[in-house]
């Protein structure tokens, strides 16, 4: 076991991931956000980039041995929504992409991919909006599929009009990330899970600056498909004798976990994670003195479930940062993406 972890290099993790939640990539429309991933751990130094066939980027690092090959695992693909249909009034309605709350989108920004290319701007907004219109109504709407819409920035009134830009149904809507760094907190939607794309970068940037290999090489699977549960279901090569997911630890009341920690979730609602795993990830925090929780999250699914329900055979656990309002407009700090990153490393190295 090596006394210490190299050095984490906070600026270019922090700059790198707010790139990355600038970079719009619901589920199945991702690919922005895993070639962004791609270039950083190109620069991140030595590692074999390949993508698997549903469109995940694998990242293999060379490990000191090959006989027990270990995997890490977070997704690059976000919450989002597709064109439902377009209302008479040119406006349009929504299909959700993950699960969410609808009240935590509104008054959000967001822009419409069209089919030929075209990126339109508008907001998600009750279609009762107006306090001056519809006085009691505003607050006394329930919000759902039938009630938000998008007013899209564009002179339209009917749903020809709104056509007539290209705009039709299967568009991909991204929101808004709205990222604010301050005091070492970063406030961003989709922290869930670019937070951690980021720690994982991160951590292969500190082996090759400080010449380190991991102990058994490792593959790093960057999933497309999380946010509908079935990112991580394929592309873990065969070979691999464990698997670490990494996605951010929920935070609220009767929580262990905070936005300065980061937490071994134990169990959440597909049940207990591997106890061994966990165990060994448990000491590894300790030894190393990374500021962690132990938590449950009561209603949350990992990429390391969809691995073990496609009929993954191997031991699954799972880290992340602490992340507020998750799925909302979240929040997390520094401190948590650095305890991360090095509990990534510790992993790696040990
Ligand atoms: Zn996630």
């Amino acid at each position: 076991m090596p006394d210490a972890l190299p050095p984490v290099d906070e600026s270019s993790l922090l700059t790198f991931l707010a790139d990355l939640l600038d970079t719009p990539s619901p589920t199945g429309f991702a690919e922005p956000a895993i070639e962004l991933t791609e270039h950083a751990f190109e620069k991140a130094g030595e590692a074999t980039l390949t993508r698997t066939r549903k469109g995940a980027l694998v990242v293999r690092v060379e490990g000191q041995n090959s006989d027990a090959p270990r995997a890490l695992t977070a997704h690059a693909d976000t919450l989002g929504a597709m064109v439902k249909s377009i209302k008479k009034n040119g406006r349009l309605a929504l299909s959700q992409i993950g699960g969410y709350a609808w009240n935590t989108i509104e008054g959000e920004g967001c822009t419409i991919f069209t089919n030929a290319g075209r990126q339109i701007r508008g907001s998600i907004l009750l279609d009762k909006a107006s306090t001056h219109v519809y006085g009691a109504k505003v607050s006394e709407s329930p919000r759902n599929g039938e009630t938000m819409e998008v007013r899209i920035d564009e002179e339209v009134t009917s749903a020809d009009e709104t056509r007539a830009l290209g705009i039709d149904v299967g568009d991909f809507v991204a929101f808004d990330a709205r990222v604010e760094i301050t005091n070492g907190f970063v406030r961003s939607r989709h922290l869930d899970d670019k937070a951690c794309v980021a720690c994982l970068v991160s951590a292969v940037q500190s082996l090759n600056r400080a010449g380190l290999k991991p102990v058994q090489t490792t593959y790093i699977l960057i999933s497309n498909y999380e946010e509908v549960g079935h990112g991580a279901a394929a592309g873990i090569p065969q070979e691999v004798t464990e698997l670490v997911a990494v996605d951010m630890a929920a935070v609220g009341e009767d929580q262990n976990s905070d936005e300065t920690h980061a937490t071994l979730c134990v169990k959440d609602s597909g049940g207990p994670y591997h106890y061994n795993l966990s165990q060994r990830l448990r000491k590894l925090a300790k030894d190393y003195e990374i500021p962690f929780k132990v938590d449950i999250y009561p209603y949350y699914g990992s990429d390391g479930e969809a691995y073990w329900r496609a009929g993954g055979n191997i031991a699954v656990a799972l880290i992340g940062p602490g992340v507020d309002a998750s799925h909302s407009y979240e929040r997390t700090h520094l401190k948590a993406l650095i305890a991360t990153t090095q509990w990534v490393l510790a992993y790696l190295l040990n």
